[in-house]
C-alpha cells in the first residue's frame, strides 16, 4: 500500500494529461487524479486544433461561392453572420470538453477542477479549494501559452487565446507573426472578408519548413488578400479612442486596426508552478528538461507535451502520454520516436509535410534528389483563381529513400497523412513509382513524378 494519496497526479487535463491519466489507469494504476484550472480538453479542444478549424471551414466558403459560378451554379448574395459561428463553434466545444471528462470519470480517474502547483516532489497545493495532497508520481502536462511582447500598449494587443471568442468580426485585423497560427488566422480573417495586415521579422513565413512551402505559403497569403509586411516587428501600439489601435513598427511605418493580435510564438506555461521548489530544471529556453522516456532532473517526476517543447503538436503529447503511462505503470520503457512526424498547416490552400526539408537532406546527405511539380488545381478551370497546388519528394540519392514530402494545395493534410506512413516506414522513391495512380486527382503526382529537379545554381555549374 502506497502512503500517498495518489499513485498519479496529473498537472493539466490537455492532449497529453488526458492520456496519460487514462492509460496509467488502464495499466493499473490504482488512485490517478488530474487537475484542471480551465476546462478539460486542453489548447487542442478548447482554443486550438479544434476550434481553429471551425473558423477556417467557415471561411474557405468565399473562395467557394466564386468557384461555384464557373460550375453553373449562380449565387445569389451572401452575408456571414460571426456570431453565429462561435455560437455553434461554442456548443461543440462545449460538448467534446464534457466527453473528455466522462471518459475520466469512466476510466476512474478524479478530475479535479482546480489549479495545482507544486510544493514539493510529492506534494501539489490545490489552489481554489486550499487542499494538498500527495502522489507517489507526478506528471506535468500543463502545455503553452502565447508569448506576449514587452513592449509599450502590448496590453491593448490578443492573441488566438482571445481571438476565439471576439465579440465582433473585426474590420481591420493586424497580426504579428510569420508562424503557422499567424498564417492561419492571416487567412481564416481574410476569407471572412476582413483587412488584413501581417507583420513578420523575417523574409519569408513559416520558418523550419521546407523553402518551397514557406515561399509557396507566401504567396498565396498576398494572393488571397493579405498584406504582409516582412523584415519588421511591432514598436509600441497607440490607443486611439473608439476601438481604433495603431501599430507603430520598427520600420518607421503605422497600421491602424481594430483588433491586433500577437502571434510570435508560444512559451512552456510554468510560471508559479512550484517547479523549483520540487527541483525541476528548466533548459535555457524555459522548457522542462527530460530524458527520451520524459522524465524530469527529479526522479518520480515527468513531464509531456508542449511544456518540454519538443514537437508541439497535440497527437506528439498524445504519443508522449501513452509511451509515459507504459514505461511507468506497464513496465514496458517506450521513448516516443520524434522522428518523421507529418504535420499541417491550415492555411488556404493548406499545407503537408514530413520528413526532412530540402535544406536539412543536403546538410545531412552527400547526394539529394528532388522532384516537385507546381500546377493549378483542375477544380479551379473555370475561375480566375490562380493559386497553385506545390508537391515535392526529397530523395536520398544514394540509397533512393524518399526523405520527405511537403506538399501545399487542397487537401494536402489528407495527404501526408498517407505520406508520412510511406516516409517512417522508410520507402524508395521505386516503391512509391511502383504504386499505381489514382486518376484524376492532385496526389496522383506523388507516384508519377519522373524528372528530376536541378536547382539553378547546380544546373549553371554542370
Ligand atoms: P494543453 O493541451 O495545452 O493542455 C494543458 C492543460 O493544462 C490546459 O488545459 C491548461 O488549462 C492546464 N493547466 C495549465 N497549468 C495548470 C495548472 N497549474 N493546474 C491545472 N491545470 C493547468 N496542434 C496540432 O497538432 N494541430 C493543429 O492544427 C494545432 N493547431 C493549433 C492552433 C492553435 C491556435 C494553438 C494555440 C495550438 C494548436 N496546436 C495544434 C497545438 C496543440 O494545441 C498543442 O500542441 C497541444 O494542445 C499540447 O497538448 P498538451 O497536453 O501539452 O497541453
Amino acid at each position: 500500500m502506497s502512503n500517498y494519496d495518489y499513485d498519479l497526479f496529473v498537472i493539466g487535463a490537455g492532449s497529453g494529461g488526458v492520456r496519460a491519466s487514462r492509460m496509467a489507469k488502464i495499466h493499473g494504476a490504482e488512485k490517478v487524479a488530474i487537475a484542471e484550472e480551465y476546462r478539460p480538453g486542453g489548447t487542442c479542444v478548447i482554443r486550438g486544433c479544434v476550434p481553429k478549424k471551425f473558423l477556417v471551414y467557415a471561411s474557405e466558403f468565399s473562395k467557394s461561392f466564386k468557384l461555384a459560378e464557373g460550375f453553373g451554379w449562380s449565387v445569389g448574395e451572401t452575408a456571414f453572420d460571426w456570431s453565429k459561428l462561435i455560437r455553434n463553434k461554442d456548443d461543440e466545444i462545449g460538448r467534446l470538453s464534457g466527453i473528455y471528462a466522462r471518459n475520466l470519470a469512466n476510466t476512474g480517474v478524479d478530475l479535479i477542477e482546480d489549479r495545482a502547483e507544486l510544493l514539493d516532489a510529492h506534494t501539489i497545493k490545490l489552489v481554489k479549494s486550499g487542499r494538498t495532497v500527495t502522489a507517489d508520481k507526478i506528471l506535468i502536462a500543463v502545455g503553452g501559452t502565447p508569448f506576449i511582447p514587452d513592449i509599450e500598449g502590448a496590453e491593448l494587443g490578443i492573441t488566438s487565446n482571445e481571438a476565439f471568442d471576439l465579440e465582433d468580426l473585426p474590420k481591420h485585423i493586424v497580426i504579428a507573426g510569420g508562424g503557422y497560427i499567424a498564417c492561419e488566422f492571416a487567412q481564416i480573417f481574410a476569407g471572412l472578408g476582413v483587412d488584413v495586415c501581417q507583420v513578420y521579422r523575417g523574409d519569408t513565413v513559416l520558418r523550419g519548413f521546407d523553402d518551397d512551402i514557406r515561399s509557396t505559403v507566401h504567396e498565396e497569403l498576398v494572393r488571397s488578400g493579405v498584406r504582409v509586411i516582412t523584415h519588421s516587428v511591432f514598436e509600441k501600439i497607440e490607443d486611439l479612442g473608439e476601438g481604433q489601435k495603431r501599430v507603430h513598427l520598427d520600420n518607421g511605418q503605422h497600421v491602424d486596426a481594430d483588433v491586433v493580435m500577437y502571434a510570435i510564438g508560444r512559451v512552456p506555461y510554468v510560471d508559479g508552478l512550484g517547479l523549483d521548489k520540487a527541483g525541476v530544471e528548466l533548459d535555457p529556453a524555459g522548457a522542462i528538461k527530460v530524458d527520451a522516456y520524459s522524465k524530469t532532473s527529479v526522479d518520480n517526476i515527468y513531464a509531456v507535451g508542449d511544456v518540454t517543447n519538443r514537437v508541439n503538436l497535440t497527437p506528439v503529447a498524445i504519443r508522449e502520454g501513452a509511451a509515459f503511462a507504459a514505461t511507468v505503470f506497464d513496465n514496458k520503457p517506450t521513448a516516443y520516436d520524434h522522428n518523421d512526424i507529418a504535420s499541417a498547416v491550415f492555411t488556404q490552400p493548406p499545407v503537408g509535410s514530413v520528413g526532412l526539408s530540402e535544406a536539412d537532406a543536403r546538410k545531412k546527405y552527400a547526394q539529394i534528389d528532388i522532384y516537385k511539380t507546381s500546377f493549378r488545381p483542375m477544380k479551379q478551370s473555370f475561375s480566375n483563381d490562380a493559386s497553385r497546388m506545390m508537391m515535392k519528394l526529397v530523395v536520398d540519392g544514394e540509397t533512393e529513400r524518399v526523405l520527405g514530402v511537403h506538399i501545399v494545395g487542397p487537401d494536402a493534410p489528407e495527404m501526408i497523412q498517407l505520406a508520412g506512413i510511406a516516409v517512417k516506414a522508410g520507402l524508395t522513391k521505386d516503391q512509391y513509382d511502383a504504386a499505381c495512380a489514382v486518376h484524376p486527382t492532385s496526389a496522383e503526382e506523388l507516384v508519377t513524378m519522373k524528372e528530376k529537379w536541378t536547382p539553378p545554381e547546380l544546373k549553371a555549374a554542370e
